[in-house]
């Protein structure tokens, strides 16, 4: 209600009322010695040393709930450790904050298909498995696609038309399966031509473990079969149950306890997303998503700012909390799951400053970094302050500041309530969501400055000289 006032009133032309910020009124002290020394933490060395390791193709793209994934959260720990970091709970070396995941596989073998001579018949997998196995002896119905009152008991075969692909595809077969499903068919033998590209999905499935998805749950079996006139209906069926392998899943988490006995139960949570897309069957050779700006950069940007920190001979005055998300790309799953256990009580969190895409520019933005949801606190306006100490400037991306401001993992903080933004240092380029968005390609100059810049932001707010405000709230 709060935000939507204040959209209201900014498209009616006012300003959202932000308090005064004494200390904003007054310039900013410049960085003492001991600031600036570990401002040098943050360099141009280690950036290029964290980048070309997290985003190489020895961890796969970092998918979700994949080996690359708990390797690359390895060596975060590893960093967190080595910077003096404490972890989350009560064993103090462990910076996990663990969560198992129930993950769907179609199995690859166990479809049995024969004829009324027992003959085996061909087929090209199995493109769901249903939650038990199951075993059918008996003349497989035909569904008749011109009646919808057909009534069955047992397993179908339907023809499948062509013209669709992707999304759509997968929406159309799931939502006619259903429908055969509440008509009681037990299982459906989908009649496709080989080339069809539900055959490539039904490898991929038997190949990658899947987070369960509303989508497919608790659907009955889909065995793609030929669609060839000369093929007879099947008297005998066997399919296989589903696989449900246990995964666990961490969100990286190390803290740097604040120095004073009031402002250290305060916190600043500065995050961003470890995981990607991981590695897919694709057209091109290259098949590693290996996410170097999306989000090997931010992370990277994580790490060099709990090193500086750390590095101060006293530590700020708030509590300071860095953090590696599993999940975003499978829809923010690691923050949501944090913002629903936190580690930290979220009323005493006062901003979460997360990272996405911070290595590659846009022409004339070389050096600069833009927030999301500008207009909703002061945040990118504080940071404006402290950040102009080390030249970098932090702004208002005209097209993106409001587009993104859901579209990361600031937002669930942002639904509990928190003040939460992305930090941004680039653009949707080309190779955004592609494999070719390698760390070779990134501006690590520029990406060295804009975390100095962030340090630099961020401090008088750690050490509580600035405290971020909601925007369209009253003192
Ligand atoms: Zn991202």
């Amino acid at each position: 209600m709060k935000i939507l006032l204040a959209i209201a009133l900014l498209a009616l032309g006012f300003p959202p009322h932000l308090p005064a910020q004494p200390a904003t009124d007054t310039a900013l002290q410049p960085l003492t010695a001991d600031q600036r020394a570990a401002l040098q933490q943050i360099d141009q060395r280690d950036v290029t040393a964290a980048i070309s390791f997290l985003a190489s193709d020895e961890l796969q793209g970092r998918g979700t709930a994949t080996p690359g994934l708990e390797t690359a959260g390895a060596y975060v720990a590893s960093r967190f450790r080595a910077a003096g970091l404490d972890g989350p709970g009560d064993d103090a070396d462990s910076f996990y904050q663990s969560e198992t995941l129930a993950m769907i596989r179609t199995p690859s073998q166990g479809v049995v298909l024969e004829d009324a001579d027992g003959r085996a018949m061909d087929h090209f997998g199995l493109y769901a498995a249903g939650d038990q196995a199951l075993e059918f002896i008996g003349e497989v119905a035909k569904v008749d696609a011109e009646r919808e009152d057909q009534q069955f008991d047992g397993p179908v075969v339907m023809p499948l038309d062509t013209g669709m692909s992707g999304l759509r595809l997968r929406l159309n077969v799931a939502n006619r399966v259903r429908s055969l499903r509440q008509q009681g068919a037990t299982a459906v033998l989908l009649r496709v031509a080989q080339d069809h590209p539900l055959v490539d999905m039904a490898a991929a499935n038997r190949a990658q473990v899947r987070l369960p998805s509303r989508r497919v749950d608790s659907q009955i079996p889909v065995l793609l079969v030929p669609d060839d006139d000369n093929w007879p209906v099947p008297q005998r069926l066997e399919l296989p149950a589903r696989e449900e392998p246990v995964q666990v899943v961490n969100n990286v988490i190390g803290i740097l306890h604040g120095s004073d006995v009031e402002l250290s139960q305060q916190a600043i949570i500065f995050s961003a997303h470890l995981d990607h897309l991981g590695s897919r069957k694709n057209a091109s050779d290259d098949s590693i998503y290996n996410g170097a700006d999306d989000n090997a950069s931010g992370v990277t940007g994580v790490l060099e700012l709990a090193d500086a920190f750390a590095a101060l001979p006293t530590a700020p005055k708030r509590t300071m909390i860095f953090v590696a998300f599993w999940g975003e790309e499978r829809g923010l799953l690691g923050s949501k799951f944090l913002v629903e256990n936190p580690i930290w009580p979220l009323g005493k969190v006062v901003a979460n400053i997360n990272l996405e895409m911070i290595g590659r520019p846009e022409a004339g933005a070389n050096g600069k970094a833009w927030m999301t949801g500008w207009e909703h606190s002061d945040l990118g306006e504080l940071m404006r302050v402290g950040a102009e100490r080390v030249d970098v400037d932090v702004f208002e991306h005209p097209q993106f500041s409001n587009r993104l401001y859901r579209a990361s993992d600031n937002w669930p903080f942002v639904q509990a309530g928190v003040i939460a933004h992305s930090f941004s240092a680039g653009s949707l380029h080309n190779d955004y969501h592609q494999p070719t968005d390698e760390w070779e390609k990134l501006d690590l100059r520029h990406m060295t400055i804009v975390i100095r810049g962030l340090f630099a932001g961020s401090l008088p707010i750690a050490d509580g000289q600035l405290t971020p405000r909601k925007a369209g709230l009253d003192d």
